[in-house]
């Protein structure tokens, strides 16, 4: 959209329903790799206030309508349309001087993060728009009082302030679990590469997939926005420790307890094993990983490699290899295909880098790169925005401390080196909390030592080896999945993590009550709660027809020796405990020989099992399942299944249902307790017409 020789376009902001201009032409844009103009920007004379009350009041009441899975449908489809697109976020990524792969892990990595996103909230959340956490805690007796902890959406917005290196995957990244969570947003990209963000906001809101103000974006600087956050609230922010920890101490946001995650500075260390010299395939695999988290996106990542810390001894070989490596990345225009390596984001940028370089200068030397000279095989050497690979060897590293306070948001590292494991932790610890380190090792007690050393001051660790090299993602890719940020210097946050993270956009409260109306706010029944019986056995009824607490008791069966002896013959299940009346004894939980663990569920099975073709289409498991009281030869077995929790899949004619099973004895002690999982028509014709 902003290549070629037309004039810049100007951004606008989509607030309060529409797209809208600032009140002046404001800053020009510059491409890294030519420094033409590419966008205007400008936010002055916006309503934020208006626009927060907007997204809290339209976005925050028609995400309210939706259930977890309707959210994540959302997600799905908007992944899709952008999937589909994704050319013309290619073409316009370019101008942050983003090569094709770069701009694989802002656009395609951010776009799969919605599809993971989507993915997961359909396959871990209920179909509901209220979680339940945690088990219900029993306060009395009788089940009369009991507790359950729940997770609502907050009644705010999202504001999530992001940092200029990922304007597409650091928007998606943050969205994708304020929607799931049932949160509005308002982006605010940072200005140097808003015009990709905006692109990919158009065409997020012409989808017309999300409800009004579910999304907002503000291009430009953010004026007077913090100051009308509410206590409902979240503020999210990436980018350097300094602005990070300005917005932490805004009256505002103090005053008012608006949720503050921050995502900051982190200087990242990689660590060779001692295990691990030259010939070992660890060596090469760190010596690539190094090169690579120093090249891809010019190293401006979060998580790239800053510090890298080799056995004593080791310096000499992994310089070289580092240097031979380096010499080979092609930097120019990414657009051509030959390049490997695209410029900085903007000219301040790289002011800014040769900076740090200057600075870390003082604690180590240059060993390869010259960052004042450019060196590139096409491009505009003036007016782009090119620095070639910088290594540094910082010889006494702990007296250094310019070589863990400096980040240099570049394509730049500096090897250190170790004596002990404990000391190379020590290196990295000096880094006051990074978001990611690696390890590369087949040792298993240096793996252990490491890991446990570091763990504490990092929120990921790779670790690297021969066995996992294949299949490995890499010490600098932050997945859905797991969690991504740090403590300490790396601000404290933490983003992704799968489920997690849709939990910093919702309130737990822990509700006490009685199990009935417990059970009436979570939408799940609770033992304490009425159950229902209907008087039709409940796998007869399809989804149409069950309802939550549907309640089912099953006749008695009586459990006999020759059961157990047929059981264990049949299995090859022969533990003494079943067979052998002395030893059973013998043992202190048991008063003789007892009955199968699986024998009790299988028994309990044909017990409450209706067997003719009906609504229940599968059983797919069994959760929290406890044996609690032994079963001896004569005991009598009846079972109690109550539906538990109902949850109807969207584009599917079925759903699952959980059902309480109870598994008792003639004195009525629990002897087994779990969930049955099930899958279960919406409509059974056969039920139809019997009714
Ligand atoms: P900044 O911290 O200046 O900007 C990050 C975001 O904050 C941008 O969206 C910016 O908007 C916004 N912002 C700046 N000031 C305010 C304010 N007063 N109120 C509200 N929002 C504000 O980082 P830069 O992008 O300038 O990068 C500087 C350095 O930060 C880099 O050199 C690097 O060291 C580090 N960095 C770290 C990252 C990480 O993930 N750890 C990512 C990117 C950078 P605007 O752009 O409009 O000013």
């Amino acid at each position: 959209m902003s290549q070629g020789n037309s004039s810049p376009r100007q951004l606008e902001s989509f607030v309060s329903g529409a797209w809208r201009k600032g009140g002046e032409n404001g800053k020009t844009l510059l491409n890294a790799a030519t420094g033409a103009p590419v966008a205007l920007i400008d936010s002055s004379g916006l309503d934020f206030a208006g626009a927060l009350n907007w997204g809290r009041s339209v976005g925050g009441a028609n995400l309210g309508k939706y259930s977890f899975h309707e959210r994540a449908a959302m997600l799905k489809a908007l992944a899709k349309a952008l999937m589909a697109q994704r050319e013309e976020f290619y073409q316009e990524s370019l101008a942050t001087g983003a090569t094709r792969k770069d701009g694989w892990i802002d656009i395609e990595g951010g776009i799969g993060t919605l599809f993971a996103y989507s993915s997961k909230a359909r396959r871990e959340l209920p179909n509901t728009r209220v979680l339940t956490d945690g088990a219900v805690e029993a306060l009395s007796g009788d089940d009369s009082f009991s507790a359950q902890h729940i997770f609502t959406p907050l009644r705010g917005i999202a504001v999530h302030i992001n940092a200029f290196n990922f304007p597409c995957w650091g928007m998606l990244e943050k969205i994708a679990p304020s929607l799931i969570a049932g949160v509005p947003c308002l982006v605010k990209p940072a200005s140097q590469t808003a015009y990709l963000t905006e692109l990919m906001v158009r065409r997020i809101l012409e989808t017309g997939i999300l409800p009004d103000g579910a999304l907002q974006l503000v291009s430009g600087s953010a004026g007077d926005l913090l100051d009308h956050l509410t206590g409902q609230d979240v503020l999210t922010f990436t980018g350097s420790a300094a602005t990070g920890q300005m917005l932490k101490q805004h009256p505002v946001v103090i005053g008012n307890t608006a949720r503050f995650s921050m995502e900051a500075d982190s200087l990242n260390a990689s660590i060779l094993g001692p295990d691990a010299g030259p010939g070992a395939p660890e060596f090469d695999l760190f010596i690539k990983e190094v090169a690579r988290e120093m090249t891809v996106k010019a190293g401006q990542k979060c998580t790239a490699i800053r510090r890298v810390i080799v056995p004593g001894g080791l310096q000499e070989p992994v310089i070289e290899a580092l240097k031979a490596r380096l010499a080979k990345t092609v930097v120019g225009d990414p657009a051509q295909e030959t390049t490997r390596m695209g410029p900085l984001a903007s000219l301040d940028q790289r002011n800014e880098v040769r900076n740090c370089i200057r600075k870390l200068s003082q604690g180590a030397e240059i060993v390869f790169g010259n960052p004042d000279e450019c060196i590139i095989e096409s491009g505009d050497a003036d007016k782009g925005a090119f620095l070639n690979p910088v290594l540094l060897h910082a010889s006494a590293p702990k007296e250094a401390a310019v070589v863990h306070e400096v980040e240099a948001f570049g394509p730049v590292a500096t090897v250190m080196a170790y004596e002990t494991p404990e000391d190379a932790v020590d290196l990295a610890q000096r880094g006051k909390g990074s978001l990611v380190a690696s390890v590369f090792t087949n040792d298993r007690s240096v793996a252990e030592d490491i890991v446990l050393g570091m763990a504490p001051y990092h929120g990921r660790i790779l670790i690297g080896n021969r066995e996992s090299a294949g299949a490995s993602t890499g010490h600098g890719s932050p997945l859905p999945s797991l969690v991504h940020g740090g403590p300490g210097r790396a601000g404290g946050g933490e983003e992704l993590g799968g489920m997690r993270s849709v939990k910093h956009y919702m309130q737990r409260t822990a509700v006490q009550g009685d199990p009935e109306l417990l059970s009436a706010v979570t939408g799940r029944w609770m033992p304490g709660a009425n159950p229902h019986a209907g008087g039709i056995h409940p796998f007869r009824q399809s989804l149409e027809t069950l309802h939550v607490g549907e309640q089912f008791t099953t006749a008695a069966r009586e459990v006999t020796l020759a059961d157990i002896e047929h059981f264990a013959d049949f299995t090859g299940d022969t533990f003494y405990a079943h067979m052998d009346e002395a030893a059973a004894r013998a043992n202190p939980f048991f008063n003789g020989r007892v009955a199968h663990g699986y024998l009790i569920l299988s028994f309990a099975a044909g017990l409450f099992v209706d067997p003719a073709p009906g609504p229940v289409l599968a059983n797919y498991g069994v959760d929290n399942l406890r044996f609690l009281t032994p079963v001896n030869p004569g005991d009598y077995l009846k079972v109690r299944l109550t539906c538990k929790e109902i949850n109807p899949r969207i584009n599917a004619d079925y759903g699952e249902v959980r059902w309480d099973a109870s598994v008792t004895n003639q004195d009525n002690e629990v002897v087994a307790h779990y969930d049955v999982l099930t899958m279960v028509a919406k409509v059974w014709p056969q039920m139809m017409a019997a009714e």
